[in-house]
């Protein structure tokens, strides 16, 4: 990691936001403060009889809602730090889209690519072992879920070791972000794109904001720029061109392409595979480093790998009108205010890539109702609207044709649902947002969200009271 102690970031976005709520210093302290730690090492074997020692972290930020709830993230950048930051993130997060958990993260320092899938399996049982032993993972005490380096497969083996350990009726809902046959819900998988998407899509509903930035309003025909072409990446820009704007650059591991007369993204994910490189694509250019994927001109940029990317540094440089924080944590509150002094909408990650945990609410609140979302109501809602139809059809004398028959009787399934309750939250917490912002005449999103989240836990902690 860079220079840049993430968690002190976190907490400093976290005071400048403390000054605007009327809480007293112990309160606003508890709020700030990592409920639990724990620090794992645990043996592996790998493939060829060695014995590796593996670190990992699981923090519990806060219990003033519980389960908790937060990712775990393989990677070999994982330390003690960061997890507090993410746990900590996760927790503004839960209360900025009203989602009623704590805040969780989990870390395995490991890069992916050094073990084999049977490492990797090795690795996640373990790990989630050593969660069982300590109470780090339950229904009801701390619901894991995917995060940069893990995905439904981790998610499974996660629940399967949990399951074998545990008589659980809600086993399912021990983790989440899981393979469909596993209690997983549809619509997870791409769930923070999706709800970066939606982010984006509010914040350039707002003529006011688009004005100042001298953008009209709308998705179509923006262009924006993309680091990290992971799960979060992936999707988002899948839904952005799918609206209608236009992706010029992409940064992966590798390095850097930018072509302002587009980028076709299912192409370049077919010639990534083919190849294993984005470099080459099309009629694209090769920026001189994959950090470069920053200072293009574009109106959108949507980091989305890792944290620290935008800094003191680079913001100077920085072209782009609206920094759209798919990351957690990608830019450093230095950089934040070079960014802001220079007239950018930032939407801050706490907000827009709350999409996942989101999602994952459903998903948890679906296993512990043991039924799928969609089979008590979708033949019965088809029906009435069939016989309303009919009724139409009959006082107007029109016929339907087939296809718009399904179209107006489609009863909803459980990926409607998830969508439109996905969708419904992204646009209401925006709105919660910028209703903060305009209270008190802030010209900044991350510090309104930062306070809304405040104002949501500490009248919590106020109504609850501290147990003695
Ligand atoms: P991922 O592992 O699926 O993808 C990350 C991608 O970034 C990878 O393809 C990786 O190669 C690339 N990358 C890493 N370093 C890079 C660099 N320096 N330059 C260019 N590309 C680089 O991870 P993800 O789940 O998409 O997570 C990405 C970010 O989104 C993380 O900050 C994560 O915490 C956050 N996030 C993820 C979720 C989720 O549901 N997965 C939810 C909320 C937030």
């Amino acid at each position: 990691m860079s220079t840049y102690k993430f968690y002190e970031q976190v907490n400093k976005n976290f005071d400048k936001a403390a000054k605007y709520t009327r809480f007293d210093k112990g309160l606003l302290n508890q709020i700030k403060v990592c409920n639990m730690v724990y620090h794992i090492t645990f043996p592996i074997e790998k493939d060829d009889g060695s014995i590796e020692v593996i670190e990992g972290w699981r923090v519990e930020h806060s219990h003033h809602k519980m389960p908790t709830k937060g990712g775990i993230r393989f990677s070999h950048k994982v330390d003690e730090d960061e997890t507090m930051a993410l746990a900590s993130l996760m927790t503004y997060k839960c209360a900025i889209v009203d989602v009623p958990f704590g805040g969780a993260k989990g870390g395995v320092k490991i890069s992916t690519r050094d073990y084999s899938v049977r490492e990797l399996e090795k690795i996640t049982r373990r790990y989630t072992f050593e969660l069982i032993r300590k109470g780090f993972i339950g229904p009801a005490v701390d619901v894991p879920a995917p995060d940069y380096g893990t995905g439904a497969r981790e998610m499974g083996w996660i629940l399967d070791t949990y399951r074998q350990m545990k008589d659980d009726l809600n086993a399912e809902a021990c983790v989440t972000g899981k393979p469909i046959q596993q209690g997983g819900i549809r619509g997870r998988t791409e769930a923070t794109g999706r709800g970066v998407y939606f982010g984006i899509r509010e914040a350039c509903s707002i003529k006011k904001d688009m004005d100042k930035l001298g953008l009209d309003t709308g998705v179509e025909g923006k262009t924006f720029v993309v680091q990290g072409l992971g799960n979060v990446g992936y999707h988002a820009s899948k839904y952005m061109t799918e609206a209608g704007a236009k992706l010029i650059g992409v940064a992966e591991l590798e390095g850097a392409i930018y072509d302002p007369k587009g980028i076709d993204l299912e192409k370049l994910v077919e010639f990534r595979k083919e190849t294993g490189s984005i470099i080459g694509y099309g009629t694209s250019k090769e920026l001189p480093s994959n950090s470069d994927i920053f200072t293009q001109e574009c109106d959108i940029l949507i980091p989305a790998a890792l944290e620290s990317q935008v800094t003191g540094d680079n913001a100077h440089e920085i072209k782009a009108k609206i920094i759209a924080e798919a990351a957690n944590g990608p830019t450093t509150a230095d950089a934040h205010e070079i960014l802001k002094d220079r007239g950018a909408l930032i939407i801050p990650d706490t907000y827009l890539n709350a999409g996942g945990v989101v999602v994952s609410y459903f998903e948890w609140l679906k296993d512990i109702q043991h039924v799928r979302y969609g089979r008590m109501n979708k033949r019965f809602d088809e029906s009435s609207f069939r016989k309303i139809v009919n009724e139409i059809e009959n006082i107007s004398g029109k016929k339907f044709s087939d296809d718009e028959m399904l179209n107006l009787t489609h009863g909803a399934e459980e990926y409607d649902l998830v969508d439109s309750g996905l969708e419904e939250t992204m646009i209401t917490a925006y709105q919660q947002i910028c209703d903060v912002r305009d209270e008190h005449g802030l010209d900044d999103l991350r510090t309104a969200a930062f306070i809304s989240a405040i104002n949501k836990i500490g009248i919590m902690y106020e109504q609850m009271g501290i147990f003695p």
